[in-house]
């Protein structure tokens, strides 16, 4: 079995369910034996001012606004605990990935975040932060958010070991750089064909680059149902491209970590969409799964009882 980081102290309160479902993601991973949970620290100010634009870091500290709100979430102390310990779940996920070959951070990449600010949910970027902490391992993001990883790519101009490969429906200003490509696949006239292809390249690539670890950003909310996603990408689809990911990683014994990303859908889908990735992930990884598992199975990922919602909130404090 893999290892998942994960902490109580992940979850703050949002006007959206983007940290609510991670709770529900970790829930599932413990239930259905998964991965095992390990309970990150928080990340230091320190190595936050090392990455992004210190005034930056200082502000989201104090609470200082606007700078504190860029991500478009209200601050609080608990807020700023919650990112802190996620960005510490990045490090440590990255350093088990590196030392045992796969791991997982329940949390999301945060890969819209720019060296100046945040944005659009995306406080810190997690993803260079991991590149920034490592400056001798070359560090491949394969980002499956449907929003193109426009922080990551510019963070690749800043830090040299570090590779974006951005598959996305929705530009979201992300630009190409010497070490950031970026491949639309339209959100109606596209088809999973093209999105294999864009994967497939992204493989060269990572291989080309001689990537020491992977990060995979996979995101959920390409998915038919979200209101973002592209019609054709159904939850089958979305399995075997999680499949791919991990086949691929594990043939070429290439330390793969994996974040949750995006996925806008109502709590239950949601968390059935990213619980299927660790599914996906388990064919390989795991203990005891058969590697035969198929996409129906997914589909039987649990999902969170809208009753047991306000309780379990009530148990994060
Ligand atoms: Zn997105």
């Amino acid at each position: 079995m893999f290892k998942a980081c994960y902490s109580p102290r992940y979850i703050a309160a949002t006007h959206t369910n983007s940290m609510e479902k991670l709770h529900y993601v970790a829930q599932a991973v413990v239930e259905q034996s998964l991965a095992q949970l390990v309970e990150p620290n928080a990340v230091t100010a320190e190595t936050l001012r090392n990455l992004h634009d210190p005034v930056y870091v200082d502000a989201f500290i104090s609470g200082r606004l606007p700078l504190a709100e860029m991500a478009r979430f209200k601050w609080s102390e608990q807020m700023r605990d919650a990112i802190l310990t996620i960005q510490g779940g990045q490090l440590t996920a990255a350093r088990i990935a590196l030392d045992e070959g796969m791991s997982a951070n329940i949390a999301q990449g945060f890969h819209h975040a720019v060296y100046e600010y945040g944005g659009a949910y995306c406080t810190f970027n997690g993803l260079a932060l991991v590149a920034q902490e490592h400056p001798d391992k070359k560090v491949f993001v394969l980002d499956c958010d449907q929003h193109g990883g426009n922080g990551t790519a510019e963070f690749t101009t800043r830090l040299t070991n570090l590779f974006n490969y951005t598959i996305y429906g929705l530009r979201f200003g992300c630009r190409d750089f010497e070490r950031s490509m970026g491949r639309l696949i339209p959100r109606r006239e596209g088809n999973f064909s093209l999105y294999t292809h864009a994967l497939q390249d992204a493989f060269k690539q990572i291989l080309i680059q001689k990537t020491d670890l992977l990060i995979y950003q996979a995101g959920m909310d390409c998915h038919q149902a979200d209101p973002y996603g592209s019609p054709w990408l159904d939850s089958a689809l979305l399995y075997q491209r999680d499949s791919m990911v991990f086949e691929f990683a594990k043939r070429h014994n290439i330390p793969i970590m994996f974040v949750l990303a995006g996925g806008y859908q109502a709590l239950p889908d949601v968390v059935k969409l990213h619980v299927s990735t660790f599914q996906a992930a388990s064919q390989f990884y795991g203990s005891g799964t058969s590697p035969q598992q198929t996409a129906a199975s997914a589909d039987e990922a649990a999902c969170p009882p809208a009753t047991a919602k306000a309780a379990a909130l009530q148990s994060e404090g």
